[in-house]
């Protein structure tokens, strides 16, 4: 195998260098000061080793990276019966496009836009109070990472509630089709807090393991999700991840991945590599810009992609 640890350097040092670092999001208040210049990159190997480079210690906001942990959640929860309420087709649009949602009578697209992480939210507050689903979330995580210090970061949570009103309006429109069975403030609260979780790049590709190693969490040896559901996870990483511009990150990094507005990407190489990679500037469609654009060369130098034989 390559020297994993001398890409990782390579690349921290070549994004250092590069003059345009994308716009960070100032939609939700508290990402907004977070500086364009952090980076940060981590994996974890199959075989348990971990390398790092750059702010890989820092903690940052995971937002819609969140949306994988909440499908797994909903998953043990729901079954497969999730299904009947979250499609799973490619938006072709933007993460928080209300048009859509419309169109297709409130069902959305797939679960990892907004509108498909709010049902999920919906199911895994179940018939009970949002304190406890964003307990259930903030475990699971822990559990995946093998990290009791991850946290919810409640002044984002909170920033994030007083201002989403494309999401209220999204929540509401699916309740108004019948789709979501709680009340929206509550199921914002629970969505909201999941999309807050604070984790460093290490602490997520740490918590990325399972899907590496179908569906097995190697910190506690248990299955957390079938083999099956998990190819599943990281087939809908790799079609809808990165909203309308998951064609071209599969085009370019040719390995499942999901993004949050907070600039981070979690991207998992079956059976080789977890990796999570941090940098606060996106570009147009809401996605890290150099984060991508270190993805695209560590899997590309590295010779990771599910398109070719392995070496
Ligand atoms: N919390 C963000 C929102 O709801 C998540 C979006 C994202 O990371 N793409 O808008």
């Amino acid at each position: 195998m390559a020297d994993i640890q001398h890409l990782i350097d390579i690349i921290v040092e070549e994004m250092r260098e590069r003059p345009d670092k994308g716009r960070v999001a100032d939609y939700i208040p508290p990402l907004a000061h977070v500086s364009p210049d952090k980076f940060g990159m981590a994996v974890v190997l199959a075989d348990g080793r971990m390398l790092c480079g750059g702010d890989a210690q820092e903690p940052f906001s995971i937002q819609s990276i969140s949306k994988v942990f909440s499908l797994t959640l909903a998953l043990g929860m729901a079954g497969d019966g999730l299904w009947n309420r979250v499609g799973r087709e490619p938006s072709g649009s933007a993460f928080n496009s209300i048009v859509q949602l419309e169109r297709e009578q409130g069902v959305p697209r797939n679960p990892f836009i907004n509108a498909g992480a709010i049902v999920m939210s919906d199911i895994i507050l179940g018939r009970g109070e949002p304190r406890e689903a964003i307990g259930q979330t903030l475990r699971l995580v822990r559990d995946l990472a093998g990290d009791d210090m991850i946290a919810i970061d409640e002044h984002v949570a909170r920033a994030e509630l007083a201002t989403g009103f494309r999401n209220e309006a999204l929540a509401a429109y699916a309740k108004a089709f019948g789709n979501l069975n709680n009340e929206v403030d509550r199921v914002l609260g629970v969505y909201s807090h999941a999309c807050a979780i604070a984790m460093s790049c290490a602490q997520l590709a740490m918590a990325g393991r399972y899907l590496m190693l179908g569906g097995r969490n190697p910190e506690t040896g248990k299955q957390v999700l079938s083999p099956h559901r998990t190819r599943r996870i990281n087939a809908l990483m790799m079609t809808c991840g990165h909203y309308d511009n998951s064609g071209e990150f599969a085009f370019r990094v040719g390995l499942p991945g999901k993004s949050g507005v907070g600039g981070g990407i979690l991207l998992i190489a079956p059976g080789v590599a977890s990796v999570a990679v941090w940098a606060p500037g996106l570009n147009a469609q809401g996605n890290s810009l150099l984060g991508s654009i270190a993805l695209e060369r560590l899997a590309g130098r590295a010779g990771w992609s599910v398109f070719e034989p392995r070496g």
